[in-house]
């Protein structure tokens, strides 16, 4: 089934709105999809803040901060800046669509894209 899923997303069928992507967003840790993608996150306290610290999967560097009670990231490489939320990540990281991106997230949550 979750094959099935998978491939009417990558046909663009799938109805992304609002309401998924925020369902989508809430069932996956962003520290944990940055390590299912090989960015290496360890945890820090950075300014009583609990973040991550990854490989930025635009420039490579080891300046990404994955705030962990936000779910965003953001480099740190000024020359970069690339920022966003768990969509983005595997946006930048695999190449993926934004739709091809949900879906995969919501494959990864067990979340059904249809009823
Ligand atoms: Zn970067």
């Amino acid at each position: 089934m979750g094959h099935l899923l998978s491939s009417r997303v990558e046909k663009g069928t799938a109805v992304i709105n609002k309401e998924l992507v925020k369902k989508v967003l809430a069932a996956n840790d962003l520290g944990g999809v940055a390590r299912d993608i090989g960015l290496e996150p360890e945890e820090e306290c950075d300014s009583g803040l609990f973040i991550h610290v990854a490989n930025c999967p635009v420039c490579q560097e080891r300046r990404l901060k994955i705030s962990k009670k936000r779910q965003s990231f953001m480099c740190f490489n000024t020359n970069c800046n690339s920022h966003g939320d768990a969509i983005t990540l595997l946006h930048f990281a695999e190449g993926l669509t934004l739709t091809e991106a949900v879906g995969k997230l919501a494959q990864r949550a067990e979340i059904p894209l249809y009823e």
